[in-house]
């Protein structure tokens, strides 16, 4: 191959924006020579290599724009040590049929026993399938959409949240939700209510939520569209951050009430 045709090739491969070739464009040459492969596979190898980087390079792109508070997949989560936890039942949501179906999943639990951990790895899972994920704390939602009221911007801000295929909405239940707060909460679950799948996260129990949201009546009204169509996991078990002491025997294990 003269240096003339080299270069036109790269630049065909610039145009098409098929970088990874590009780049691998002589070490793919030189393997195709040296493992005398057949046209049909040295095309094959090419194109494999390009769709693995675009389909990563969105992966990345996709997870950055979930605005994850921390990047923790599902196999990173040790099973064992939470024994409440069905792995069979996260394993089968992994494969994101809920999202399909418009189902909800709300993880229950106390603190520090994995509900964020596995939130996240259940968005990395949606990421992985193509769909468009975001995360948010409640209280973050809700001083956004207060916000976004107070500038007139509320329709706006609503569809941010509406827009994702996901929506993560993690600690419900930290801290105290205003009654303007809770309205607003309520008007964005009634949005996504039969449309788009959300994964709710809480420290308390469904009996709580009429004092987590200061209202009774609107927090009936807020787990009536979630609960509808949803998938409840309850962790009963000890905090993770306490492994170690737990271990050391620094800390005696809990026996949590059971969350209904
Ligand atoms: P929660 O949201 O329930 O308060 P987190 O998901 O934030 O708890 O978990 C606290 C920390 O412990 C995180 O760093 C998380 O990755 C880790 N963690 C919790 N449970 C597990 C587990 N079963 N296996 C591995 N790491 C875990
Ligand atoms: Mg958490």
């Amino acid at each position: 191959m003269s240096p003339a045709q080299l270069e036109r090739l790269g630049e065909h491969l610039q145009r098409l924006r098929l970088f990874k070739s590009r780049e691998r464009l002589e070490a793919l040459l030189q393997e195709a020579a040296s493992e005398e492969l057949s046209f049909a596979d040295f095309l094959d190898r090419v194109l494999g290599e390009e769709v693995a980087s675009k389909t990563a390079k969105n992966i990345t792109m996709r997870t950055n724009l979930a605005r994850f508070p921390f990047v923790k997949s599902l196999e990173a989560f040790d099973f064992a040590y939470q024994p409440s936890l069905d792995k069979k039942q996260i394993q089968t949501l992994a494969s994101c049929h809920y999202i399909e179906h418009g189902e909800n999943i709300v993880v229950l639990g106390p603190p520090g026993v994995g509900k964020s951990h596995l939130a996240v790895g259940l968005g990395l899972k949606a990421i992985e399938a193509g769909y468009r994920v975001l995360f948010c704390t409640a209280a973050g939602l809700i001083a956004n959409l207060t916000k976004a009221l107070a500038e007139g911007r509320l329709e706006e801000k609503i569809k941010l949240y509406s827009v994702p295929r996901l929506l993560i909405i993690d600690e419900i239940g930290y801290l105290p939700i205003e009654r303007q707060g809770a309205n607003l909460f309520f008007q964005l679950i009634s949005r996504r209510y039969e449309r788009g799948p959300m994964i709710l996260t809480s420290n308390q129990s469904f009996g709580a939520w009429g004092e987590v949201f200061g209202d009774r009546v609107i927090a009936t009204a807020i787990l009536d569209r979630v609960l509808h169509h949803a998938i409840t996991i309850n962790i009963r078990g000890n905090s993770y951050r306490l492994k170690d002491k737990l271990k050391a025997g620094l800390v005696r294990p809990e026996e949590p009430a059971p969350i209904t």
